[in-house]
C-alpha cells in the first residue's frame, strides 16, 4: 500500500509538471496555426513552394497541438463533457472501429455484463481509452491473437481501498480488456502510465496512450489497475463510479435514448 501511495504521489507531481507545460505550449500553438493560415491565405497563388512550406508547418503544428492535448488529458487539465453512459453501447457502437483497428488476425470478443449499472463520464474519451487499451493490445500481439472487452458490475471494498491509495469504497462498472500478447515486464509495468514512457520503435509509439487512460480515468473519479504477464498477456480494468441518484423513471428515459455514434 506504500508502495501504492508513493506511485500515487509520483503521479500526481509528474501530472502537474506536464500539465502546465503543456497548457502554455499548447496556447502558443494555437498563435503559430493561427499565424501560419494567415501567411498560408495570403501568399500568391503562384508561389507553390511557399504555400507548401506554410502548409508543412500547419501539418507539424497541428501534430504538436495533438500531443499537448494528450499530455493536458494525462495531466487531468483537459475539460470533459461527462454525460450517464451505458458502457455496453459504448462498447457496442464502437465494433467497427475496433474492427478495422485490430485487423483481421485478431479476434475481438465483447463479453457485455448483465444490468451493467450506467456511469458518468465523457463518452467520447471513454472511447478514446479503449481505442487506446485496443491499439496496445494489437501491438502486443503482432503475430495475431485475441482481444476480450468485458463489462460487468462490482464493489471495491475496504481491503482492496488498502492496497490502492487513493481508491474509494464504492460501487464500480469495470470495462475490462484483456489480450494474449506479449506481456509487459515488471520495469515497464511499473512506468506503463507515465507520460512518454514506451517500449516501441521511435515513430510507433509516444508513451502517451497509457497516460491519456491515466488522466482520463482519474479525472473521472475512477481507477485504473494493469495485470500483466510475460507470455501470457495483459489486462487492463477501468473502473468508473457507478451513477447514483437515479430514479427508476430517469433510468428508463435515459434508456430510451440512444446515444450518438449508435
Ligand atoms: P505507447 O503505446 O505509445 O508505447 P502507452 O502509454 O500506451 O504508449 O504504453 C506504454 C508502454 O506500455 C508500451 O510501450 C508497452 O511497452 C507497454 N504496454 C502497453 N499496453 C500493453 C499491452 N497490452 N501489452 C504489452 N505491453 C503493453
Amino acid at each position: 500500500a506504500e508502495d501504492a501511495l508513493r506511485q500515487a504521489q509520483k503521479m500526481e507531481s509528474l501530472g502537474q509538471l506536464t500539465g502546465g507545460v503543456a497548457h502554455d505550449f499548447n496556447n502558443l500553438l494555437q498563435v503559430v496555426v493561427g499565424n501560419l493560415e494567415i501567411l498560408r491565405r495570403n501568399l500568391p497563388e503562384e508561389s507553390g513552394r511557399l504555400r507548401r512550406a506554410a502548409e508543412n508547418a500547419t501539418t507539424g503544428a497541428n501534430r504538436a497541438a495533438t500531443l499537448t492535448q494528450r499530455l493536458l488529458a494525462f495531466s487531468r487539465r483537459q475539460p470533459l463533457a461527462p454525460q450517464p453512459i451505458d458502457a455496453n453501447r459504448l462498447v457496442t457502437g464502437m465494433a467497427e472501429l475496433l474492427a478495422r483497428t485490430l485487423g483481421e488476425t485478431i479476434h475481438l470478443e465483447t463479453v457485455q455484463g448483465a444490468g451493467v449499472w450506467r456511469v458518468e463520464a465523457d463518452p467520447n474519451q471513454l472511447e478514446a481509452a479503449i481505442l487506446n487499451l485496443a491499439v496496445n493490445a494489437r501491438d502486443a500481439m503482432p503475430s495475431g491473437g485475441k482481444l476480450t472487452i468485458e463489462t460487468s458490475n462490482t464493489h471495491l471494498d475496504k481491503s482492496y481501498a488498502a492496497e490502492h491509495a487513493e481508491v474509494p469504497v464504492g460501487q464500480y462498472v469495470v470495462v475490462s480488456v484483456s489480450d494474449n500478447g506479449s506481456g509487459m515486464t515488471k520495469e515497464t509495468l511499473a512506468k506503463a502510465f507515465e507520460p512518454f514512457f514506451t517500449t516501441k520503435e521511435v515513430g510507433k509509439g509516444t508513451g502517451l496512450g497509457l497516460s491519456m487512460v491515466y488522466g482520463f480515468v482519474k479525472q473521472s473519479g475512477g481507477h485504473v489497475k494493469i495485470y500483466s504477464e510475460i507470455d501470457e498477456g495483459t489486462t487492463v480494468k477501468i473502473y468508473l463510479p457507478r451513477l447514483m441518484g437515479e430514479t427508476p423513471e430517469e433510468t428508463a428515459a435515459a434508456e430510451a435514448i440512444v446515444p450518438e455514434g449508435s
